[in-house]
């Protein structure tokens, strides 16, 4: 099992392009959020707003697991975030309650 990666440092927050490509900055180089407003997608030229910043295992920041099946909640795709889901909300998969999502 591993530790929840909320508290990856901003310094080397992953961002990934509607395109799938991924900004990984390294130690040395600026994070994402510190490049000018102009910074480009490499790969599709898209700008920086389409980029949504992911986790270490590269899905959507905040993302939940539920720990009974493994389905993922991903707030990109429901368009809201977990905390917002109503205490009565299960798993779509398997009916798990809200309690049994956990952080990836
Ligand atoms: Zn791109
Ligand atoms: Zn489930």
């Amino acid at each position: 099992m591993k530790f929840s990666n909320y508290l990856v440092s901003e310094k080397k927050a992953k961002y990934k392009c509607e395109c799938g490509w991924v900004y990984s900055p390294k130690e040395e180089e600026k994070p994402f959020d510190g490049r000018h407003a102009d910074f480009k997608c490499p790969k599709c030229s898209a700008l920086k707003e389409k980029f949504t910043k992911i986790n270490e295992e590269g899905e959507t920041e905040g993302s939940m697991k539920c720990k009974e099946c493994g389905w993922i909640y991903d707030p990109a795709a429901t368009g809201r975030e977990f905390s917002e889901e109503s205490d009565n909300y299960k798993c779509p998969k398997c009916d798990a309650p809200k309690s049994a999502f956990v952080a990836i």
